[in-house]
């Protein structure tokens, strides 16, 4: 499994990074910022998803270093693109998840932006698997996925939780350097449609989740068309029974040159979204509402930020 990451291509950046570096044991970083080494910034219970994948007793979730996005308003910025995050084996991980299973009974296993570390995500599922543990395994992604990764991740994941951030090529471009977004993420969600279906726990009312795709879309300040136009692509696309989840939690942890950026959402910007995909009939839709004062907005979302240089991110 781990010859993958040779000449890489796991996402659609598609560097082919010797990231395997057998000659020298190193490796070379990929766009994603890592090598062939695991490394894992935070392991533990989270509250912060939707109810079918939070429950009461939270999602267990891994959150690596590097991605393969890097978008210039990562929430996640500290892990993501400036290194945050500590090596450890595949056995060190296997023993963390073990525990968070037995001692805090998380209701499932989510590994968040993982697919540039895809080789390791597999072989700790099937360590798990083999263990006896058969808790549901979550896939949080970006959206921008190579449908080959995804054919192989198709054993061993349960739930897809895809974003899709962007209709706007050259808002993705600009962003998360890469205008290809909306073709490619399109894409994807439908290939992990084929393979798990809508959220199980929308179809028939059950408390979790145990298998299934739900969609993100966070809301940027200053781009509710982009938003807007990634619902109608959502829809058409996939009909009105798609579990959506629209999120207005965004907060500028780093200072943009787009001033809009530098802000979090208006009212009128999430209500203009929201109405649209009440308008369009989506069945399904999970709401983070916003804070109604400007100053206690502020407070809230920056409340949703993680922070990694603490041993518990989330507070
Ligand atoms: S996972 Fe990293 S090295 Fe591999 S193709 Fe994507 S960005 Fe490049």
């Amino acid at each position: 499994m781990l010859e993958l990451y040779e000449n890489c291509s796991l996402c659609p950046r598609l560097c082919g990074s010797d990231r395997l570096g057998k000659e020298d044991g190193i490796g070379k970083k990929g766009f994603c910022g890592e090598t062939h080494k695991l490394r894992v910034a935070y392991v533990g219970p989270h509250f912060g998803e939707e109810p079918p994948i939070s429950g009461k007793t939270g999602s267990g979730t891994v959150f690596f270093a590097g991605c393969s996005l890097r978008c210039s308003f990562c929430q996640n910025h500290q892990i993501s693109n400036e290194g945050l995050g500590g090596e450890i084996t595949l056995e060190g991980l296997s023993k963390k998840l073990e525990d968070i299973i037995l001692n805090d009974n998380v209701h499932n296993i989510n590994f968040v932006t993982p697919d540039h570390f895809f080789p390791h995500v597999f072989l700790s599922v099937s360590i798990l698997r083999a263990n006896g543990f058969d808790l549901p395994i979550a896939y949080n992604l970006s959206g921008y996925q190579a449908i080959e990764s995804l054919r192989i991740a198709e054993d061993f994941c349960d739930i897809y939780l895809p974003d899709f951030k962007y209709s706007d090529t050259s808002l993705a471009a600009r962003l998360s350097s890469c205008a290809d977004y909306p073709g490619i993420a399109l894409g994807a969600i439908a290939e992990m449609v084929r393979q798990k279906g809508f959220l199980d726990s929308c179809l028939t009312d059950s408390d979790l989740a145990r298998k299934g795709v739900l969609v993100r879309h966070l809301i940027l300040p200053g781009k509710t068309e982009n938003s807007i136009n990634a619902l109608t692509s959502l829809f058409l696309e996939f009909g009105p029974e798609l579990p959506l989840s629209i999120m207005s939690q965004y907060f500028p942890v780093l200072e943009h040159r787009d001033k809009d950026m530098n802000r979090i959402i208006s009212e009128e910007e999430f209500s203009r979204v929201y109405s649209h995909a009440l308008d369009l009939g989506f069945e399904n839709l999970f709401v983070q509402f916003p804070d109604s004062s400007s100053a206690s907005g502020q407070e809230a979302c920056s409340s949703f930020l993680p922070d990694f240089s603490k041993e518990r991110p989330f507070g």
